[in-house]
């Protein structure tokens, strides 16, 4: 079995903020050789996720406001959590959306259903974060 990993770097203009990293995983899988296997895709940090669903503006959106309704940012002072920091919000966002996820390899390609793409999910943005992506296979 093969196993190949690199790192996605990303430093957000937003404080929340999705991007659509299909393309980037994709390449690594490229690059990794591997025609048949499975893609792990992680956060590194506990205020960013990675998760998959629809490429599509208004929904992100909804998923914005349904999160700030969740867990509001402000007042910073609600949460426990906040006394050096001011990211609680972003920590409980980030559990809701997930750490990560795992799509097959077929061919070379990943297996996806046909509308979903993975995205990186940033919720304490403006500093610079990773995720990691390992592909294990043949
Ligand atoms: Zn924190």
């Amino acid at each position: 079995m093969k196993s190949f990993r690199e790192y996605l770097y990303f430093e957000t203009a937003n404080r929340v903020e999705f991007i659509n990293i299909t393309p980037r995983v994709q390449e690594i899988v490229d690059k990794s050789g591997i025609k048949e296997g499975l893609c792990l895709v992680n956060a590194m940090h506990i205020t960013a996720s990675v998760f998959i669903n629809d490429d599509e503006s208004g929904l992100h959106r909804d998923f914005k406001v349904w999160l700030e309704k969740l867990a509001p940012h402000e007042p910073v002072s609600q949460y426990a959590h906040n006394g050096l920091e001011d990211n609680a919000d972003a920590h409980l966002k980030r559990q809701i959306m997930g750490r990560e996820v795992v799509v097959a390899i077929t061919e070379g390609k990943l297996d996806f259903g046909p509308w979903e793409q993975i995205f990186y999910g940033e919720f304490d943005g403006q500093r610079r974060k990773r995720v990691l992506v390992k592909v294990i296979g043949e």
